[in-house]
Parts: structure tokens; sequence; C-alpha cells
């Protein structure tokens, strides 16, 4: 794999409203979009900073991987993923399964702005949760 750019870089929040107000008060920065992931458990919520994106996630339900997150931030939230974009993230996912890295998705699932995404696993990455996606 050789991603072209970093996509996004996911931020957990516990309040979408809140965290969306600071990133256009203070950051300047424009909400283009508002999605839910209703498989993912998740509202999102997106700014972009040249290529790159920022993605606000917010738990829809205490069973979300998010809620879990911020749970254990003392619930703060923070930075919670890096997102790279490469050209086919099921073969990006199998390249990476064939170095031994051990991953959280075996093949790509639908995320928010449709795209197929699939995360690799910290224990693999240096502790950085790190998520694949292409369109
Ligand atoms: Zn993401």
């Amino acid at each position: 794999m050789k991603p072209s750019h970093i996509e996004h870089i996911g931020i957990a929040v516990p309040n979408l409203d809140e965290a969306i107000r600071y990133w256009e008060d203070v950051m300047g920065l424009e909400c283009y979009n508002i999605e839910e992931v209703v498989d993912q458990k998740v509202k999102t919520a997106f700014f972009k900073i040249g290529e790159v994106k920022i993605e606000l996630l917010e738990p829809t339900s205490p069973e979300s991987t998010i809620a879990k997150f911020i749970e254990n931030n003392g619930g703060k939230g923070g930075m919670h993923h890096i997102a790279f974009a490469v050209e086919n993230t099921d073969q990006a996912l199998a390249d990476a399964e064939a170095k031994g890295i051990r991953l959280i998705d075996k093949t790509s699932r639908g995320g928010a702005e449709g795209l197929k995404i699939g995360f690799l696993h910290p224990k693999s990455t240096f502790a950085v949760l790190t998520e694949l996606c292409s369109k």
C-alpha cells in the first residue's frame, strides 16, 4: 500500500454541537457535512483544511466504540484515529495483513461520505488507530 495523502483526522467528542462551535468560531472553518453512521453508532461532522478533513465523532449509543473511548479518556474524548487515502481499501487491508499487521476489519465497510473504510489494529501500528479509506 502507498497512501496518497491523509484523508482525515478523527476526533472523538462528547458533544458534537459544542465541538462544531469551537471549530467554526475559533478555528474559522466551516462544517460542510453532518452525517450519522448508524452502523458505527456515531454522528459525524466534517471540516476541510486543504486536502485534509477533520472528522468529529459523537457517539449515538453507549455501546459505540467512540463512547468507550471517551469514557476511558475521562469523558473528554480527543484524538481518535488518522485516516489515509488509498487506492483500494480491501487491497490495502490484504497487503497489511500479508505483512503481519493485525486488522480490525478483514474487509472494507461503508463509512461516512460514502467511503470504503477499514481499520488496522493499534497493537500493530505503534498505538495509532489507523483507518484506510478509498472511494
Ligand atoms: Zn474516520
